[in-house]
């Protein structure tokens, strides 16, 4: 079976969350919010194979083994627009924007012969699918693939860091162990989140201080942006906490670049 599509460049999707590669995260440490989201994915889904390759995996108490996402990622409500997203809805760094932006509306998490799964268009997106449109999928293979093989590629390459990551925050915050069982038990995906600091801090970033001093500005004004609105108080607990650490980092006293709550 074909599959059409065309991006029309509305700017729908550029909002929420944008799952990025580190070597994306790192170019754009100085623009996006960055947390570690973790998914645990249990061993009977039929991305537990791939989601092996890509990320860690890990055994429970009871012996359960979890496949393991770990994904450097801009950490953003559902709400708010991605901060590159201009006001005419085009992206601001549209010649150098991360390979997750060029891979759309594939998925590199799924197999390939699951990609029709993730070309669903949500409601309000305004993508072409008519026949119209290019053929982007057909008989399970992914056309014109070079920007899909390009982020694969680069999520192989950056799987010995993500790992180094998980095993020291099993080691060092066991904690981590008892949320990802629970989040692994409830019947919608669940995620866990942990700060780009720790991951600084595990994997022994040669440039960690100057990489801290560009994003903590970043915090901060997120810190602002999700101050007194309710909705987003998850959002802004974990910006204050990952705020804090990264001046730490940075050796930048917190209340020299904000009152941090
Ligand atoms: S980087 Fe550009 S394409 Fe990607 S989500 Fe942001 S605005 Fe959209
Ligand atoms: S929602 Fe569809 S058409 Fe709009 S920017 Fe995203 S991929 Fe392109």
């Amino acid at each position: 079976m074909n599959r059409n599509f065309r991006c029309t460049a509305c700017g729908k999707c550029c909002v929420g969350q944008l799952p990025l590669t580190w070597n994306d995260a790192e170019a754009n440490i100085d623009l996006f919010p960055i947390g570690m989201v973790w998914t645990p994915v249990p061993a009977s889904s039929k991305d537990f194979k791939l989601v092996s390759q890509l990320g860690a995996t890990v055994r429970l108490p009871d012996r359960k083994e979890l496949g393991l996402l770990i994904v450097p990622t801009s950490f953003i409500p559902a709400s708010q627009p991605c901060p590159a997203l201009q006001d005419n809805n085009l992206c601001g760094i549209h010649d150098t924007k991360p390979a997750r932006c060029r891979t759309m509306p594939f998925y590199p998490y799924r197999e390939e012969r699951f990609q029709s799964e993730v070309l669903s268009v949500k409601s309000g997106w305004e993508c072409d699918t008519s026949e119209a449109a290019p053929v982007v999928y057909s008989d399970l293979k992914i056309n014109n693939r070079a920007d899909f093989d390009a982020e694969r590629q680069q999520l192989l390459q950056e799987v010995p860091l993500i790992r180094r990551y998980a095993e020291y925050m099993l080691k060092y915050t066991p904690t981590i162990l008892t949320q990802l069982a629970l989040a692994s038990t409830k019947t919608k995906p669940s995620h866990i989140v942990t700060s780009l600091s720790s991951f600084l801090t595990a994997t022994r970033h040669p440039n960690a201080q100057k990489l801290a001093e560009k994003q903590l500005p970043i915090l901060s004004r997120a810190v602002s942006q999700t101050e007194n609105k309710p909705e987003l108080s998850e959002f802004h607990r974990h910006y204050v906490a990952w705020a804090k650490e990264m001046s730490f980092l940075a050796k930048i006293k917190p209340k020299s670049v904000t009152e941090l709550s």
